[in-house]
């Protein structure tokens, strides 16, 4: 079982910093990978980052939301160009730094929608990322 960076996050950072393994990388380029991801085959499943996680974008695997139901101002976000996600969102890190998302949009107060697709699209990652290929 490993935890799974769903698309709640807003690559704040703050998950790799605490990581005992340090499982957890910037998707890279970050238009096309927006989101932290975590390498399923080295997480021991300690669960700190999800502690750790000022949005609540971490789930176990098995526990990742179908139908999230949002509390309303939560930030998704998507690959450039998906439908419906034409927000930029500016932010900053846990480092103070300027983290900018090209595709997202803010979630309104008991909107449902599905976070289980990362689960794939964090698999992916690694079999593709050209960000972690490059490591
Ligand atoms: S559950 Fe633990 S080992 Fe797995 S990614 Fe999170 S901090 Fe790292
Ligand atoms: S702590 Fe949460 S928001 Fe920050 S990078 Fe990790 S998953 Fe994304």
């Amino acid at each position: 079982m490993t935890r799974v960076i769903t698309s709640l996050c807003v690559r704040e950072g703050a998950c790799a910093t605490v990581c005992p393994v340090e499982c957890i990388v910037a998707g890279k380029p970050e238009d096309k990978y927006p989101w932290y991801y975590i390498d399923a085959d080295t997480c021991i499943d300690c669960g700190a980052c999800e502690s750790e996680c000022p949005v609540g974008a971490i789930f176990p695997e098995d526990e990742v939301p179908s139908a999230f139901k949002a509390k309303g101002g939560e930030t998704q976000s998507m690959p450039v160009g998906t439908a419906g996600f034409t927000t930029v969102y500016e932010g900053k890190n846990h480092d103070g730094e300027a983290v900018h998302l090209e595709a997202t949009k803010v979630l309104t107060a008991g909107e449902v929608v599905d976070l289980t697709p990362a689960i794939q699209a964090n698999n992916d990652f690694f079999k593709s990322g050209p960000g972690y290929n490059a490591k």
